[in-house]
């Protein structure tokens, strides 16, 4: 089978590798579509002898790509509940399967350390087939497409969970801080839950996407001050809800202070750092920041059969599909910006 690796410095490595067999309580997956997200881009421009060490002993990498979705080629004999040919979207870990958070749905919070992140310390769905264990296998709508499960896998799914944890509604002014492929899906999503959604970028190709998709009003703040701005349109007062998908420190910032007093914000974007002045920041306007990490296996099927009971246009985010061979073409489009979803597509 035909996988895909990331090397380091752009490279992409493509490997013919035997398909692997499931042991009796793994799944063989056929890959349908596998989506591209930000944090692919770490690894894909990361110098070569520094990814050199996520290398095994044989030197040998994992297959790249935590957005799958497809279909089950074979099923190990002790597992039962699962067939051949159910369409499924991959929760993209595993864990210890004992402890609480594990047995709730989230293996990426395992409390005994034995979370695997499929796409990087293990492999992942860049590739012609994929093992998985059975927890991992969410049953995806029939009336939802494999390029649809693939943005619902990871980045779509992030966005909601956000939303959730930021209890959006239709009271609210939503500002949503960059529109990449999570915060499309944040703006979209935010919009279909009764939100006004600003959305903000300094891309102007995402801006117009976030139009298309829900916003209705944009910022670029190369242009103009994103707070003062955002104040400017909320009577002075502010967005009730903030969600950052950039992990740009001062953009992380502008996020909070463009949040009203008593209102809430959320830090999505992975990785950076940020500085915050305390006491005008956060203190003596009673936020609530938090925090969210992409999604449980309950939250995956709520949305899945949320957008199809809401026919919810989500293949519309999707701007670019690419057959895995096209794996070059496809990382140098995305990470040049101004797309919406990335994906593979078989
Ligand atoms: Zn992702
Ligand atoms: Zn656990």
């Amino acid at each position: 089978m035909l996988t895909v690796k990331l090397p380091g410095e752009k490279e992409i490595l493509f490997e013919e590798e035997e398909t692997p067999q499931p042991t009796d309580d793994q799944i063989l997956i056929e890959v349908k579509s596998s989506g591209l997200c930000g944090s692919d881009l770490k690894p894909y421009a990361m110098d070569k002898k520094e990814r050199g060490e996520f290398a095994d002993s044989k030197g040998r990498l994992n297959i790249s790509g935590h957005e799958p979705c497809g279909v089950v080629a074979e099923v190990g004999k002790n597992i039962e509940g699962i067939k051949v040919g159910e369409r499924i979207i991959v929760h993209h870990y595993s864990g210890c399967r004992k402890c609480k958070h594990c047995v709730a749905g989230w293996p990426q919070l395992c409390l005994n350390g034995e979370n695997k992140t499929y796409g990087f310390s293990t492999d992942g769905g860049n590739s012609d087939y994929m093992i998985v264990l059975p927890e991992m296998c969410i049953p995806m709508p029939e009336e939802i497409t494999f390029a649809e499960g693939a943005a619902i896998a990871c980045g779509t799914g992030t966005a909601f969970q956000a939303l959730k944890r930021l209890n959006v509604n239709g009271l609210d002014v939503l500002a949503v801080f960059g529109q990449g492929p999570v915060g499309l899906s944040a703006t979209l999503l935010g919009a279909e839950m009764g939100a006004t959604v600003i959305g903000i970028d300094v891309d102007e190709k995402r801006l117009e996407l976030a139009k298309k998709h829900g916003a209705t009003h944009t910022i670029n703040p190369n242009k103009i001050d994103p707070v003062e701005a955002i104040k400017d349109l909320t009577h002075g007062e502010g967005a009730d809800a903030g969600f950052e998908a950039t992990a740009i420190g001062p953009v992380r910032r502008q996020m909070v202070q463009s949040t009203k007093i008593w209102g809430r914000a959320c830090l999505v974007g992975e990785g950076g750092t940020v500085t915050f002045e305390p006491s005008p920041d956060i203190i003596h306007r009673h936020l609530n920041l938090m925090g969210s990490w992409t999604f449980s296996t309950h939250v995956l099927s709520e949305l899945s059969q949320w957008v199809v009971d809401r026919k919810i246009p989500l293949n519309s985010i999707i701007t670019d599909k690419y057959k895995l061979s096209e794996a070059e073409d496809a990382f140098t489009k995305f990470a040049s910006g101004g797309t919406g979803k990335v994906v593979f597509e078989w």
